[in-house]
């Protein structure tokens, strides 16, 4: 057995974490529907990512042909300024995705500036794709407001949904998972499709939202969990940093004294019960709380070793992987290699019906 594949052996053990609302993913027809995800590397996953993307991404593998992959020129949208951590932060981001229960074997991870294929399809598309669809993106306008110390009047950034529509279809994907507030965001790549389509024939399936559970997580000061905050939680975090970022929590802000009785609906850390603690546990500390038998600071140690607890085996896979690295630098170029087919076989298709394909010259 070739060592790669030794290795990744190592990694299939699933996760012994049994968070329910993974279950609530619908039944697939055929493995041979393409489902197609990618996140930016910004480094280690935090729970925001886990439960919003990347647990999921777990659950669809058993189900799809999924392939995700590290969009890394997505990253120089908004960082080209300084690229620096890129390559470290793709490492960590892959290291975590196995950590979490990627599979290699069940699903291709890949890196997005190592399929040129993806840079084809976004100029071609650029020709077909008129500019006010673009300028009227609302993330557009918004990021440029809310990342004002970055000059974001880029013609790359103008065209990074048309980066993602290219992204997408050229897997022919028929999947995308999203949140059920995030349908929008695929309707300009539907748009498109339907605009090519209409010039050169019927190349690419229109990509359809596949709904999955994504749970609010909070960071620990309440607001939506994100690295830009500082308010995260890695899911790969050691025990003494789970317990010490845990006492940091806010909790419910009218509860003042240790006696006041307390309000788990409005407690962010009650939210973390939500998503490790038994249905036991969480009816009883919903009761203590309300009748002040149980302390903040208890809680906190409470939820604390909950976590902990279930995410150990992720810890566990993580150190397993930091201690070879390879295993990441493996699953990329296998990864690689199983995208660029796909999408050179796509390719292949949309230069002919393009008329840009020269058979005389291959
Ligand atoms: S006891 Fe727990 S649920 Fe109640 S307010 Fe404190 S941290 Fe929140």
């Amino acid at each position: 057995m070739p060592a790669c594949v030794e290795k990744r052996h190592l990694l299939t053990a699933t996760t012994n974490l049994n968070f329910s609302s993974a279950e609530s993913i619908p039944v697939l027809n055929s493995s041979s529907e393409i489902v197609l995800s990618g996140l930016r590397p910004t480094g280690r996953v935090h729970l925001g990512n886990y439960f919003g993307a990347v647990r999921n991404w777990v659950a669809l593998q058993e189900r799809y042909n999924c392939y995700y992959f590290v969009a890394d020129w997505h990253a120089l949208t908004t960082d080209y300024a300084d690229p620096q951590n890129v390559q470290q932060s793709t490492f960590d981001a892959v290291a975590d995705w196995l950590a979490a229960g990627l599979d290699p074997q069940k699903c291709s991870i890949f890196l997005q500036s190592e399929v040129k294929e993806h840079a084809e399809l976004h100029l071609l598309l650029s020709m077909v794709t008129p500019l006010p669809w673009l300028e009227r993106v609302p993330s557009f306008k918004d990021q440029q407001q809310q990342l004002e110390d970055k000059d974001l009047n880029t013609y790359g950034f103008l065209g990074y949904p048309l980066l993602q529509t290219a992204d997408i279809i050229v897997y022919r994907a028929r999947h995308v998972p999203v949140g059920e507030d995030q349908a929008s965001h695929l309707e300009l790549s539907r748009e498109i499709v339907r605009r090519f389509n209409n010039f050169y024939g019927p190349v690419f399936p229109e990509p359809q939202p596949l709904f999955t559970a994504t749970p609010k997580v909070p960071g620990l000061d309440g607001r939506k969990m994100s690295k830009s905050y500082g308010n995260t939680i890695g899911l790969t975090a050691s025990a003494d940093e789970i317990r010490r970022l845990t006492m940091t929590m806010f909790t419910d802000p009218n509860r003042i004294r240790r006696n006041d009785p307390g309000n788990p609906d409005i407690c962010n850390l009650f939210q973390f019960h939500r998503l490790f603690s038994d249905d036991q546990t969480i009816a009883r500390v919903d009761h203590d709380c309300r009748t002040a038998q149980i302390g903040c600071v208890d809680d906190k140690k409470l939820i604390a070793e909950r976590m902990i607890e279930a995410l150990a085996p992720i810890r566990a896979r993580r150190e397993r992987i930091d201690r070879d690295p390879s295993i990441v630098w493996d699953t990329l170029r296998d990864g690689n290699r199983r995208a660029r087919e796909r999408a050179g076989e796509t390719m292949e298709i949309v230069r002919k019906a393009m008329k840009i394909a020269y058979p005389l010259l291959s």
